[in-house]
């Protein structure tokens, strides 16, 4: 069964005299709400909103939260309705709870209808739950505010919306209307995972980095909640702060057993009795309702199922796979074109030299290069006793030539030489063919 330990924090922040805020933690139920509303109305919505969805009495599924939400509402909307003070109030509700994933609602695959345990995350208006896993710091919800429509239409950046005046404009909220959308998701839990929800007064003061640093260093979930409101005071403070930290500390095994389904590709499907009553109460719960203030906004969602986020994993397997893939090419190519220059360099040139008794044009490099050894290209017709002594230290070295046509000019040179030496007419530089080896047999 999957077992849950919780840790909140809330705090008016540095600007704001009353905390509209408020928070609910009351295991299996974990919520935040940022009430609006004129004079004390935002703190009233915001607690009547949580203490009406602690008390409804809703299955312990998706739709019924869906149903502890909607009786959230109503109950907001009654009060609004019924005392003029308080008219026009609202808050947003962001809330996860554990519940049985009983139903075949998903996309088609077997795994949503296993009956077993999820977490289940709901949103009306601009506070938000987080999803912080292996590291990684995940916005689940998608905000219900004018700026986040206008990012959605690309009509402004998510940097622009971060600091746009009107950014506290919500688009949806609880207690305005007597019937209300709400957004949900169903995240499959693995031990280790932490859901933050909070309301905008952490995320407008704290960037998701410095969130994401401090989940990762302080375990302990009340730890974190106090220390994120800090950073958000620290930051400014301009709005009432309030976070509440959910860890999963068990898991039934499931993490392991998702391994292994993700390591056999697709994963596998283990039915398991819907065990509602185990909703184990872990460690120190802090319950109720604890109030808070705020300034109005409500959040939208955009989180990833968990059918999404596996086949994600799975995408970032492959990519991780191709990405080895691709480095061990490129060390290939590199090793190629290296040992392509050596052999270049080692075997495309050649040099004029004695073999024995005669001269002669070879491959390769004098002496050898590396494993490269000079071959015997063809015979120069040229004997060794012919050779004028001004040449033959050159030619006891190796004459180097670039190409086996400036190898034959250079053997036609050293005859034209030889000729003129011997009193004989000089011999045309540019000819002097060679004897190549296939046709020769000795020079004399
Ligand atoms: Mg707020």
């Amino acid at each position: 069964m999957t077992a849950l330990r919780a840790g909140a924090a809330s705090d008016p922040g540095r600007v704001r005299a009353v905390n509209e805020d408020s928070s609910l933690v009351a295991h299996p139920i974990f919520a935040v709400a940022d009430g609006m509303g004129g004079h004390r109305a935002g703190d009233v919505a915001s607690q009547v909103a949580l203490a009406a969805l602690k008390a409804a009495s809703f299955e312990p599924t998706v739709e019924g939260l869906r149903e502890g939400i909607r009786a959230a509402n109503v109950a907001v909307f009654e009060r609004a309705s019924n005392e003029p003070e308080l008219r026009g109030m609202g808050t947003t509700l962001c809330a996860v709870a554990v519940v049985r994933d009983a139903t075949a609602e998903g996309d088609g695959e077997a795994e949503a209808a296993d009956g077993e345990e999820r977490i289940a995350v709901a949103n009306v208006g601009d506070s938000r739950a987080y999803l912080f896993r292996d590291g990684e710091l995940e916005q689940l919800t998608h905000d219900h505010t004018l700026v986040q429509t206008m990012v959605d239409d690309d009509r402004l950046t998510p940097e622009e919306a971060a600091v746009h005046p009107q950014r506290h404009i919500v688009t949806r909220a609880l207690g305005i209307e007597p019937e209300v959308d709400i957004d949900t998701w169903e995240i499959v839990p693995f031990v280790g995972d932490r859901f933050l929800v909070c309301s905008d007064g952490l995320f407008n003061e704290v960037d998701e980095g410095r969130i994401a640093a401090v989940l990762r260093r302080l375990a302990d979930p009340d730890d974190a909640a106090r220390e994120l409101v800090r950073l958000a005071n620290e930051g400014g403070g301009r709005d009432n702060i309030t976070v509440v930290v959910v860890d999963v500390v068990d898991d039934d095994d499931r993490a392991a057993r998702a391994s292994s389904a993700l390591a056999a590709e697709p994963p596998t499907t283990a039915a398991r009795e819907p065990d509602l009553a185990g909703f184990s109460s872990p460690a120190p719960l802090v319950d109720d309702t604890t109030i808070v203030n705020p300034v109005a906004v409500v959040p939208p969602p955009a989180p990833r199922p968990s059918r999404r986020q596996r086949r994600a994993a799975r995408r970032a397997h492959r990519r991780v796979t191709w990405r080895v893939v691709l480095f061990l090419l490129l060390v290939l190519g590199v090793l190629g074109a290296a040992g392509g220059a050596v052999w270049w360099y080692g075997r495309n040139t050649y040099f004029v030299a004695f073999d024995g008794a005669d001269v002669a044009v070879f491959r390769g490099r004098p002496g050898g290069f590396l494993w490269f050894e000079p071959t015997l290209v063809e015979r120069a017709g040229i004997a060794r006793a012919e050779v004028p002594a001004s040449m033959v230290d050159r030619l006891e070295e190796g004459a180097d030539q670039g190409t086996l046509d400036e190898a034959r000019e250079f053997v036609a040179n050293l005859e034209a030489q030889i000729d003129t030496v011997g009193g004989g007419s000089p011999a045309p530089t540019t000819t002097a063919p060679a004897v190549t080896i296939e046709s020769t047999t000795t020079t004399s």
